[in-house]
């Protein structure tokens, strides 16, 4: 079962005051996105309403404060670090890796690539953590032990990396695309009614990280162990469909985030 957060004071990694804001889109993909600082304005739509981040800094684009600066900064440097590589080789071989429909994790980091994706997926674990203690979620302990060095997650995290076709599609059109966070959904009940299975995801551009957290999520095996990631391509919405909802919402520019 999935529990309350009680202490939304504390750091939901250590339990130390929480005084850090992680961004909930990383800067570093917002300045790739859209320069630094922004050329244009992108835009979030939030409940029917467009609002205009003025840049990498701003408050709509980061976390309530729910880590500690320790933790925020020296801890997760590695994992940050690995995930700009991460996103950064996707960035540079979008063409090849939509082709290919996989990312040679040895060839995107290198040596010591067993590490640098297993930092990547740390990475995942810390933004998805952040999600679930702004949403006044308890981070199940098995997440946190991860993030301190501990064995992965599997049967209480599941991770899908996919190609949203339909997103790569609107990217070669020139109309953007951006970054995005999709709402979190409550997907699996107990007899109780009490909520088992908490969901969402995060978009770079066409790459979509989905993501779930809960109890008996053992079939779906995390990524980033074998050196080929092969990423299936995810379901899109009717052809037009999400280019219309992009033109409507996001005129001036590029549509970012959504949800908290
Ligand atoms: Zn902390």
């Amino acid at each position: 079962m999935l529990t309350r957060r009680t202490d939304l004071e504390g750091c939901w990694w250590c339990g130390a005051r929480a005084d850090s804001r992680e961004h909930k889109l990383k800067k570093t993909d917002l300045q790739r996105e859209f320069g630094r600082p922004f050329r244009q304005t992108p835009l979030r739509l939030r409940e029917e309403r467009l609002e205009a981040i003025q840049g990498p800094g701003s408050d709509l684009v980061k976390f309530t404060a729910n880590l500690c600066s320790s933790c925020n900064n020296t801890r997760s440097q590695p994992f940050d670090y690995a995930y700009d590589r991460f996103v950064s080789y996707v960035a540079g071989h979008d063409r090849h890796i939509l082709a290919s429909r996989r990312i040679d994790l040895r060839i995107a980091f290198g040596q010591g690539w067993r590490l640098a994706a297993e930092d990547t997926l740390r990475y995942l674990v810390k933004h998805i953590g952040c999600r679930l203690a702004q949403n006044e979620i308890e981070v199940p302990a098995r997440l946190t032990a991860f993030l301190d060095g501990g064995d992965r997650p599997d049967g209480e995290l599941a991770l899908e990396i996919e190609i949203r076709g339909d997103i790569a599609e609107i990217s070669r059109a020139g109309l953007g695309g951006g970054l995005g966070l999709g709402d979190l959904l409550l997907t699996d009940f107990d007899e109780d009614r009490q909520a088992t299975v908490v969901e969402s995801h995060l978009d770079y551009r066409w790459l979509r990280f989905a993501w779930g957290v809960g109890e008996e999520l053992g079939g779906y095996p995390l990524p980033f162990a074998a050196p080929l990631l092969r990423l299936p391509v995810g379901r899109s919405l009717p052809p037009g469909e999400l280019r219309k909802q992009i033109r409507e919402s996001a005129a001036a520019g590029d549509q970012v985030g959504g949800a908290t």
